[in-house]
Parts: structure tokens; C-alpha cells; sequence
């Protein structure tokens, strides 16, 4: 009879294992989100697009640039070229060039256009938060919030950051004291939409010692509609210190401090929005690249595996369902 397997979590990761394991087992994912993407999703604050999470990628594997052909033959993955500049604090050292052929690809014509588009035959259950796993009688048993069940399953993998995977385990598992070492650092993501251009001299910008660390026009990506929108990133550390502050006053201090760098007032911009990712990336990645438990049948994969890049989501999952397939 054909296993079952029950993916938690549709970003990169889980949607990389449902794809791989397709067709040798049944599979079903559970998204807690009202869509897929995880870290790799776009809001949408009508007029104004923005990708808050993964900013664009890279692809250095074989096996990601092969995972990812269809995507780029149908042009829902560009390369994004722009202007980088480099802060120094408040000092403008230098404006790059990023070029087609430096590689720096984006989803088009959003960043959840790839996720969207890699889970459309997978069997994704959306705003579905599984709170309790337990196993009966060799099989695992799925349960969200108000302890309704998801049915029976033989194999259960997490795709989440280390943290809410450990959530959902006990230290009957093999990886769990594992997990427990993983610190994740956190970051808060402004957004900003604008009815003027900023008219800026570059399109994105890395900031060294500042509490934002990163600077995007995302309508500078390709396919975007022509609306100015900003995406401002706070460094780790400032997002370490502020994770319990009230998201108004981180708010109130990520805009005023880009308004400084940028010379410019958001304070009357049409759209400012903030958002905290708690599990943005781990502080020591493990060794391995996930971790598996044969005699529970369980395992957990995601990017913090790796590099916490898109593409270490994808090894981190491509790796697991090599495994699993063995
Ligand atoms: C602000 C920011 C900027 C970034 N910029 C870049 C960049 O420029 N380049 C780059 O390569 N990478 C970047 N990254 C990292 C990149 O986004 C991640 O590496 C990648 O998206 C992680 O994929 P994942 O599948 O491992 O995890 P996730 O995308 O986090 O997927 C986990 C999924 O599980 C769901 N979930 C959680 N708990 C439950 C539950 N109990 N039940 C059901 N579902 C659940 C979540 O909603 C989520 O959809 C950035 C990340 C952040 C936060």
C-alpha cells in the first residue's frame, strides 16, 4: 500500500519534499498561512505589491538550477538588475552595478510567484496550524488548535524554522536536543508604499552598522507594476534586542532612521507597514543537512540547515527526500 506522509509547513522546503516524494507516496501539506511561500512570500496592501521576506537568491547546485528549468522557461524566475549601493552608517561609499549575469534572480512577477507556481499539483491544506502531533498504533496523527484531527500518517516531516519544530515534538525524538542548541536571530521588514519616486540614485542598498541592514525599491525588480514601494530591513542584532517592544515604536524607529539615511519624509507615505519574523536565520547552522529519526519515522529539514538562503531550503528538503527514497 502506498505511505502516507504529512508535510508541515509550505515554504521552499516543505514544497521541495512534497514535489520529490509525489507519486511514490501520498502526500498532503499543512500550511498555517491563508497561502503558501513562508519566508518567500509577498504582501499584498492593494495598490502596493511587496516581497517582504527573501529579497532574491542565488543558485550555485546543480540540483537547484535543474529543480528550478521549468520556472525559468516560463519566465516566472528573472534575473534583477540594479543599483547596489553600500552605507557606511549614513556615509554612501559606493554604488554597484548588478548586472543579468551577476545572477541575482527574483520570483516574477512577484517572489511567491515560485512557490505558487512549484505547489499548484501538490495537495496543500491552507490556514491549517498543526499544533499536536502523536503517534497511535505506528502511525503519526495530526491535530490542529481545536484538536481537530488530519487523519493518520506513516512518515511526518517538518519544514520549519528549528523553533516551531521543536514545538511540536517531545525528547522521545532522536534530533530533538539537537534542535535545542539552534538559535535563530530574528528581523523586522518595513513596507513602505509611496504615490511619488524617490528618485534615488540606486535601487537597493546594504547597510553596515545602522539598524537597518537593507534597502530595496521592489518596483525596481522585473514585472513589478510601477508602484513605488520600499522595503526596509532591520539588522539582526537591532531585531535581537527589540523583539518585544511595541511593533509601533520599532515602527516609528525603522522609518525615521531610513528617512535619515534616504533624506527623505515617509512619515505622510499612503502605505507603512510592519512585520517581525521571529526565525529569520539560525546563528550556527548544524552539520548535518536535516535531521531524521528511522525508528519514529519522523524528520525535519529548512533552510537553517544550511545557510538560511532560498537555496539552502531547497538542498536542505533535496537531501531529505534522498534519504527517504533510499
Ligand atoms: C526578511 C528576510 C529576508 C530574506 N532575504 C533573503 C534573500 O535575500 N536571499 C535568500 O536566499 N534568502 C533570504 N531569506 C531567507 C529565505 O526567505 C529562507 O531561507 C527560505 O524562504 C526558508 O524556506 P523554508 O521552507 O525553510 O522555511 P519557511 O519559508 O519559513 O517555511 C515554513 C512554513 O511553515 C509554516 N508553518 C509554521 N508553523 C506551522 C504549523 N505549526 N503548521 C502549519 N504550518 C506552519 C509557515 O507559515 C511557513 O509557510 C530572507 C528571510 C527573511 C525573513
Amino acid at each position: 500500500m502506498t505511505k502516507n506522509i504529512a508535510v508541515i509547513g509550505a515554504g521552499l522546503a516543505g514544497t521541495t519534499i512534497a514535489l520529490k516524494m509525489k507519486g511514490k507516496f501520498k502526500v498532503k501539506v499543512f500550511e498555517k498561512s491563508n497561502d503558501v511561500g513562508g519566508r518567500m512570500s509577498t504582501r499584498k496592501e492593494i495598490p502596493f505589491f511587496f516581497d517582504h521576506g527573501a529579497q532574491f537568491f542565488k543558485i550555485n547546485t546543480v540540483d537547484f538550477k535543474n529543480f528550478l528549468l521549468e520556472l525559468f522557461s516560463q519566465k516566472t524566475i528573472k534575473p534583477w538588475s540594479f543599483r547596489l549601493a553600500y552605507f557606511e552608517g549614513q556615509y554612501l561609499s559606493k554604488i554597484k552595478l548588478i548586472k543579468d549575469s551577476d545572477k541575482f534572480f527574483v520570483g516574477a512577477p512577484n517572489m511567491d510567484s515560485i512557490i505558487k507556481h512549484l505547489s499548484k499539483n501538490c495537495n496543500v491544506i491552507l490556514n491549517t496550524k498543526i499544533e499536536t502531533i502523536t503517534k497511535k498504533n505506528g502511525k503519526w496523527n495530526l491535530y490542529d488548535h481545536n484538536k481537530k484531527s488530519y487523519g493518520f500518517y506513516d512518515w511526518v516531516i517538518l519544514s520549519l524554522p528549528a523553533h516551531q519544530s521543536l514545538e511540536l515534538i517531545t525528547n522521545k525524538i532522536s534530533f530533538y536536543s539537537l534542535i535545542e542548541k539552534i538559535k535563530m536571530k530574528g528581523c523586522f521588514t518595513l513596507m513602505v508604499g509611496m504615490n511619488k519616486s524617490l528618485n534615488l540614485n540606486y535601487d537597493a542598498a546594504l547597510i553596515k552598522n545602522e539598524d537597518i541592514a537593507w534597502l530595496a525599491l521592489n518596483n525596481s525588480k522585473p514585472s513589478r507594476t510601477n508602484k513605488n514601494c520600499l522595503i526596509i530591513n532591520s539588522s539582526h542584532e537591532y531585531a535581537s534586542n527589540n523583539m518585544n517592544t511595541s511593533k509601533d515604536k520599532v515602527l516609528k524607529h525603522i522609518l525615521s532612521t531610513s528617512c535619515n539615511l534616504l533624506n527623505y519624509d515617509l512619515f505622510n507615505s499612503t502605505t507603512i507597514k510592519i512585520h517581525q519574523w521571529k526565525y529569520a536565520e539560525a546563528e550556527f547552522p548544524p552539520k548535518e543537512n536535516f535531521f531524521i529519526d528511522h525508528k519514529e519515522k519522523i524528520a525535519v529539514c529548512g533552510d537553517w540547515f544550511i545557510n538560511s538562503r532560498v537555496e539552502g531550503a531547497f538542498t536542505s528538503a533535496n537531501e531529505l527526500s534522498k534519504e527517504l527514497l533510499k
